[in-house]
């Protein structure tokens, strides 16, 4: 059912942004994860926002959190419909950029998650960070830290820390879970305030 942006459907409870990687060749651990995430949204009846494609972590997560009657909101841009294989059995809105879907999906989420992926997912989380550095969102960020994947970036910001480059305060930005349970939790005892919803960018 891909949609217009004016035709969002309204939802009132707590939105979860999962950004992840697309790779249907990731070690099937990581896709679990994904998996299990999107259904452990949709049981605590929490939307899921995500990058609308059917592929790789991304789509594990859609459509186990549409299994278990989850809401989902995919954010489709137009010319990736097919190359990530749009997941058309949720609420999907195809835009015209990449720029576009990650502004609607900062805007329709009240928390972000970070699972395992590659240089989309990296190009997405850093930007999410950068963009709370600067204060423009004081959104919650978690990393799903599946079996440590996430520790290579977290020595590249505390390098950045040590050579005075970055705040050490800053590495109080995200929150490091190493499980979903973890992330759902954490998730679950945040504040999440919809006032976050209206941040200037
Ligand atoms: P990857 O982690 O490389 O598998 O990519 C995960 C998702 O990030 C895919 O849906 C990509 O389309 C998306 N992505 C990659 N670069 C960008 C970008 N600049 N803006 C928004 N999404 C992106």
């Amino acid at each position: 059912m891909p949609t217009t942006s004016a035709e969002i459907r309204p939802f009132s409870g707590h939105s979860v942004c999962l950004f992840c990687g697309s790779s249907e060749t990731a070690d099937p651990k990581y896709t679990e994860a994904a998996r299990a995430f999107g259904q452990g949204v949709a049981e605590r009846g929490w939307r899921l926002v995500y990058g609308g494609g059917g592929v790789g972590l991304m789509g594990a997560s859609a459509r186990s959190a549409h299994a278990a009657g989850g809401r989902v909101l995919g954010v489709m841009p137009e010319f990736l419909r097919s190359r990530e294989r749009l997941f058309d059995e949720v609420e999907t809105l195809v835009v015209g950029s990449m720029h576009e879907r990650k502004q609607i999906m900062y805007d329709e989420s009240d928390a972000f998650v970070v699972a395992p992926g590659g240089i989309g997912t990296l190009e997405e989380v850093i930007e999410l960070l950068s963009w709370k550095r600067l204060d423009l969102h004081g959104k919650p960020v978690i990393f799903l830290d599946i079996d440590g994947f996430w520790q290579s970036l977290f020595r590249v910001m505390e390098h950045s820390v040590e050579a005075g480059m970055t705040p050490a305060s800053f590495l109080q930005a995200w929150t490091v879970c190493r499980t979903v349970d973890e992330a759902l939790e954490a998730l679950n005892s945040m504040d999440t305030p919809s006032n976050l919803k209206h941040d200037q960018r």
